[in-house]
Order: structure tokens, then sequence, then C-alpha cells
């Protein structure tokens, strides 16, 4: 079979993945003159692009919606001269110079490097879940609440995602029942309370989920409870689970030093254990995972890139 002939594409900086963190990057990296390059990766602005509203970022009294938050980081970043460029890594060589990334048509070099590839929802890994995706099990509220209008559902988690995507459906479903794995939230005391008090939400505790049934589409779940060991059959016609993430670091597992979860192993200037490639956000943040906490980690590795090219008399 005859081999593609890819494109080279040589930059000073690239950018891998464009959230909160791969943008603040680009915007800072835009206003040093770097003109980096931002390639999208699948999920073009990251996971907050897919949240409703956003309440958390700072200069938003109101909130305002995920996807318009992430076009409004591109505006910014493109103001400045970065480019943003639909397009997925799917290889690395960070062990010599220049720096290279992989991407199906093109093979784009550079003397710096961002990774801010984010992370992706974590799965149950059980019968049924694979099989039903899209059939009735989903990991995204605003994508997919509009299909249980009227419907009984349930959500799997006890965290801030669980809970807000859970008060986010409340608006499509009859009801939302949300399955907790203990007896006690691991979501913050606003979200908390906004869920104890909606109608619409119930709670089942100790209770962890071993099974979806369904043929075409999900009819109910198996449930097991972790305390008295009772197993019943719930019936449902959706489930919901957020069960928190796991980083996007595979594609650099064999070259850069990750911790035991997978996180990319960073100090506090976003250096990685290569010189001249730099982590932020939630590929790199085991502990804060938040919009505004992913652009500040942004912002700093494009500062230290931009010194690291400058030092290394690169640019
Ligand atoms: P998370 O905080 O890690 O919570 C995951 C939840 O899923 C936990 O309740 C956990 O139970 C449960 N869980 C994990 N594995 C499970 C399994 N195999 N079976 C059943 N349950 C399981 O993840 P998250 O809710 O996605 O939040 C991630 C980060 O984003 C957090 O820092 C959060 O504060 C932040 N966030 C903030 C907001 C906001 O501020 N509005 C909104 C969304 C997310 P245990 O509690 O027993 O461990």
């Amino acid at each position: 079979m005859k081999q593609i002939e890819k494109e080279i594409i040589n930059r000073d900086l690239l950018i891998v993945g464009s959230g909160p963190s791969g943008l603040s990057a680009a915007l800072y990296a835009g206003r040093a003159e770097l003109n980096p390059l931002v390639l999208t990766g699948m999920t073009l602005h990251g996971q907050a692009s897919i949240t409703d509203t956003i309440e958390n970022y700072p200069g938003f009294p109101d909130g305002i919606g995920g996807a318009e938050l992430g076009q409004l980081f591109q505006t910014q970043a493109e103001r400045f001269g970065a480019e943003i460029l639909m397009d997925q890594a799917i290889g690395v060589d960070l062990t010599k110079v220049p720096l290279q990334v992989e991407t199906y048509s093109n093979l784009y070099q550079a003397k710096a490097l961002i990774i801010s590839t984010g992370a992706a929802h974590r799965k149950l890994q059980i019968p049924g879940e694979m099989e039903l995706t899209g059939r009735g099990v989903s990991y995204c509220g605003t994508c997919d609440g509009w299909f249980f209008k009227g419907k009984d559902i349930v959500v799997v988690g006890g965290g801030d995602s669980a809970l807000e995507e859970g008060l986010f459906l409340t608006r499509f479903a009859n009801s939302v029942t949300i399955i907790h794995r203990r007896d006690e939230l691991r979501a913050g005391a606003i979200l908390k309370n906004r869920a104890f008090k909606n109608p619409k939400i119930k709670f089942i505790w100790d209770t962890v989920v071993t099974e979806i049934i369904g043929d075409n589409a999900v009819n109910a779940v198996k449930l097991l409870n972790v305390k008295t060991n009772q197993e019943e059959v719930h019936e449902t016609e959706g489930v919901f689970i957020f069960i928190g993430h796991k980083p996007n670091s595979n594609l650099f597992k064999e070259q850069l030093e990750l911790d035991k979860e997978g996180y990319i192993k960073i100090n506090s200037f976003m250096e990685t254990n290569i010189r001249g490639v730099f982590a932020a956000g939630e590929v790199a943040d085991p502990n804060f995972r938040q919009v505004v906490t992913s652009a500040g980690m942004g912002a700093a590795a494009a500062i230290q890139a931009t010194r690291y090219l400058e030092q290394n008399e690169l640019i």
C-alpha cells in the first residue's frame, strides 16, 4: 500500500488541545508574538464547552454558557495571532529537537510544545454500558437531555458533575434519581443544597450499578446495595454517568513521566521531564480541575515556554 506523504509544518510553539488551558496558552503566546498553532483535538474548546452554564468563571457574574466561553477564548487568542486548526495528534516524538507531533495528514515540528489535552469521562465498565451508549446511556446532559423529555432517568455519581448535570436534566426529565456508592456526596455545598431542594431529584445511597439492561434501548439498571448486599432491578429509560475523569495522556506515556493515575508530572513552571515540553490543564492537574485553574495553568505554560525559547536563543 502506498504511504501518503505528510506535509511538514514548522512552528516555534505548538499547542495540543483547545480547552481553557490550550486557548489561554495560545492567547499568551500570541501576545508574545510566537504565532502559536493550536491543534484542537476531537473536542473543540474542550469538556467545558459541553457544560450548559459555567457559574464560577470570574468576570461573568450571571454565568456564561460553556460553548460561548470556549468561542470567546478562541476569538481572543486569534486576535493576537494564534492559529486554531482542527487536527488530532496521533503520535509524538519528544526525544529529539525539533519536537514532532504527527496527525493523520501532517507532521508538525516545533521548538516548544504545550500539552493541554485535558481529560475524558470515566466509564463504569459494566455489562450493557458500551452496547447501550447512545441508546439511553450518555455522558453529557447538555448534549442528550432533550431526548429524555418526560422520562424517568438515573444519574450515576456523587460529585459536582453528577449534581450539576442532574439538576440540568430536571428541565427535561420527569424524575432524576441520583445513584451514589456512598451515603455522603462528594459535591460542594451549593450544588448539594440545590439538588436536595429540587422536587424532581431523588437519591439512592450506598449503591452501585452492576448492569445496564435493554436490547435496543435502556429499560432498567441492576443495582447492588454495598452495605446490605441486596440486589434490585430499577426501571429507567436513561442512564447518565458522571463518575470523574481520566487524563488524556496515553499518547505521551512512553516519553513523559506520568503519576500513577496517568497525569503528566510537571513542576511549578509547568515543565515536564523533557526540556521544551510543557503541560497545562486537566491532563496535568489531579487536584483542582476548574476552568479558571486550567486557564491559569495555560497562561503560565505559555509564559514559561516563551522564556525557554528566548533564553535558549531559539527565537
Ligand atoms: P469527581 O469529583 O471525581 O466525582 C466523581 C464521583 O463519582 C464521586 O462521587 C465518586 O464517588 C463517584 N465514582 C467514581 N468512580 C465510581 C464508580 N466506579 N462507580 C460509582 N461511582 C463512582 O468528578 P466530577 O464530579 O466529574 O468533578 C471533577 C472536578 O470538576 C471536581 O474537581 C469538581 O469540583 C469539578 N467540577 C466543578 C463544577 C462546579 O464547580 N460547578 C462542576 C462540575 C465539576 P466517591 O465520592 O465515593 O469517590
